[in-house]
């Protein structure tokens, strides 16, 4: 009998191990800059060449390595930061498995320059898929700078597989945020192919989201404290009015970690039930301190999950607090609007008729005379009755708020119940015209043709027709465009603005007019025909989102993108109540497009069923 069982050679493991810890250029950004944070950096730089692909550097002024230990660095499993086991469970670092390092030096060309404090000289060493090529004694100063160049090199599927430089940027952006919302107190810079994309000075928390995320976002965090013997909760949540459509400020931090917990993140839209539109997302940066005891972080790669002792515990306590912030400021009620008031009401109150509201008027009031007490009669007798229903939890203050805050929603929403019971009573009154179409589920309209019948999804339909409109209009001719009335001022960050400068041609064929683009800013004068003025942030917000997220290198074309988001955007969504003729107009409108089988996505937008197969179904 043969043996037949190995050890591999150390650069193959090395390897194998590196396909767990580096997915893609942002696993190195992540992987460095936490070294750089244990090593106590107060100034961490990001430099950054091809969205990583090239060079991924990080300079930091931390503690520093000696000479040996700047060696043992790049060994499997050589760490400074656990002993034993039993550290595990005591972690006050970001690093534990001694792995980064070796995992990285095994796929790509690295370069390490450190010097500690109290040295006159440092070390610099190279080394190229696991072996080193060069040591020498180096003059740098105090702190530590890993150059990680030309990642994958020696795995070229692994290089093939990696995604546009948008992508991988994104990817970056997300990790260099991830870190720097983690420690405020330390200085972040990042530079991308030589431009400065990030300076972020030590400051507060508060301060850090809004350099990160745009001055615009300051308005619109509420603060969220909570102490407890086994959570301690710090941060912010954003306001339900400007929930978003995509997931992208979603953050919890746990011991200053980033970490994704779908349990928890349901605890924050739970805190927000009814305050938000359908399909829009709360922002949130959160900060959990627990006893490092409670949890378990050694369960995932790369170290995004972790296991908590008491997940219930902490779901109640989070919710809670969140709701508390929420109902402090005075936002909760603001919202109620959306929902059946009368559903809401004390059930002590719930059998009490209406009592119609009294005007009290004191005749003898004088306006003219000064110091009458009338006036002062009347606001006293206002706040008592104020203060008498205040404990039926706010609910009447939202009236107040919203009609302050944000007379738009409130017109919105008067629009869009109007439109529902309209839309109805026009079918009930048709019942007896002759019906070519006829809509089911508020989802599919169906339709008789010559062989049959005909089934087509109101959604999927509706965005092949715009698509199609909008890729004429960027391609033939340029498409019409409605004047604002006011200046429409959108805010970004510098990121999304070097996008929309991108599609900004684009954007403008479309009908879009921009009077200026300045760094933190979009002002825009004009929009295209079919787009509802309220519409435009939601679809530039999309259109950023889609084109950062969605498009490998290959078949990105600017033009269909934007015009598969401006159509996904716009399009009739499902649950949407339509009357007759804007039915038979889609279907129209569905059968003069080019391609009307399939949705811009590749998804059929209709089927149809022949009398025969009806037949069949009747034997
Ligand atoms: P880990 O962080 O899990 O310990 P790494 O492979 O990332 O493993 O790093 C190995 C060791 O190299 C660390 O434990 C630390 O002692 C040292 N090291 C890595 N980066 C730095 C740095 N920027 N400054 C000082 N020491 C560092
Ligand atoms: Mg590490």
């Amino acid at each position: 009998m043969t043996d037949i069982i190995q050890l591999l050679p150390d650069h193959v493991a090395n390897q194998i191990a590196a396909g767990e810890v580096v997915q893609r250029p942002a696993s190195v950004v992540k992987e460095l800059m936490e070294n750089a944070i244990d090593a106590g950096a107060s100034t961490i730089k990001l430099i950054i060449k091809d969205a990583g692909k090239t060079l991924v550097h990080v300079i930091d002024d931390g503690k520093g390595m000696s000479v040996t230990d700047a060696r043992l660095s790049f060994e499997r499993h050589a760490t400074s930061k656990i002993r034993s086991a039993d550290d595990l469970f005591q972690l006050h670092t970001k690093g534990f498995r001694g792995e980064a390092l070796a995992s990285i030096a095994a796929i790509a060309h690295v370069e390490l320059k450190t010097k500690q404090d109290h040295e006159e000289v440092g070390t610099c060493i190279e080394i190229e898929g696991s072996t080193i090529v060069s040591q020498e004694v180096i003059v740098t100063p105090k702190g530590t700078s890993i150059a990680v160049k030309n990642l994958f090199f020696n795995i070229p599927a692994r290089r093939n597989f990696l995604k546009s430089n948008t992508v991988e940027l994104r990817h970056i952006i997300d990790e260099f945020h991830r870190v720097a919302l983690a420690h405020p107190n330390i200085s972040f810079n990042l530079f991308n192919n030589g431009s400065d994309v990030f300076n972020l000075p030590s400051s507060n928390y508060r301060q850090r989201i809004v350099n990160i995320f745009g001055t615009k976002t300051n308005e619109k965090l509420v603060p969220v404290d909570e102490d407890t013997e086994v959570l301690k909760i710090s941060g912010f949540v954003g306001k339900p009015e400007f929930a978003k459509k995509t997931r992208g400020e979603q953050y919890f931090f746990v011991n200053d970690r980033f970490i994704k917990s779908a349990y928890l993140n349901h605890a924050i839209s739970s805190a927000f039930d009814g305050l938000l539109k359908n399909g829009t997302h709360p922002s949130y940066f959160l900060n959990l301190t627990v006893n490092p005891q409670t949890i378990d972080i050694n369960i995932h790669p790369t170290k995004t999950e972790i296991k908590f002792d008491d997940e219930h515990t902490l779901y109640a306590l989070l919710r809670s607090a969140v709701k508390h912030s929420l109902g402090q400021f005075n936002i909760a009620p603001v919202l109620d609007f959306d929902r059946d008031a009368t559903l809401d009401t004390p059930y002590s109150y719930k059998d009490n008729g209406a009592s119609i509201p009294k005007i009290e008027v004191d005749r003898s009031f004088n306006p003219f005379k000064e110091g009458d007490a009338g006036l002062g009669k009347q606001t006293t007798s206002f706040k008592r009755q104020t203060q008498a229903t205040s404990h039926w939890d706010g609910l009447y203050v939202g009236l107040e708020s919203k009609g302050n805050d944000s007379p738009e929603d409130f017109s919105e929403m008067y629009f869009e119940s109007e439109e529902s019971s309209s839309s109805l009573f026009d079918d009930e009154n048709e019942m007896d015209k002759v019906q070519t179409t006829h809509q089911i589920h508020s989802k599919y309209i169906v339709s008789a043709i010559k062989s049959g019948m005909l089934v087509m999804d109101q959604h999927r339909a509706h965005q092949r027709i715009l698509y199609e409109e909008f890729l004429q209009n960027m391609t033939i001719k340029e498409g019409a465009s409605q004047q604002l009335l006011f200046p429409l001022q959108l805010h970004f960050t510098p990121q999304e603005l070097v996008l929309i400068e991108q599609l900004k041609t684009d954007l403008q064929r479309t009908g879009f007019v921009f009077s200026n683009i300045s760094e933190a800013s979009v002002e825009i004068i004009g929009v295209p025909v079919s787009v509802p003025e309220s519409e435009v942030s939601i679809i530039l917000e999309q259109l950023i989102s889609d084109v950062e997220n969605e498009v490998p290198d290959s078949h990105f074309s600017a033009t269909d993108l934007l015009a598969k988001s401006m159509a996904k955007s716009l399009a009739i969504k499902t649950g949407q109540t339509l009357k007759k003729d804007e039915q038979e107009h889609l279907v129209n409108r569905l059968f003069a497009c080019k391609e009307p089988n399939v949705s811009p996505t590749n998804r059929k937008t209709f089927i149809t069923m022949s009398v025969d197969e009806l037949d069949k179904k009747f034997i």
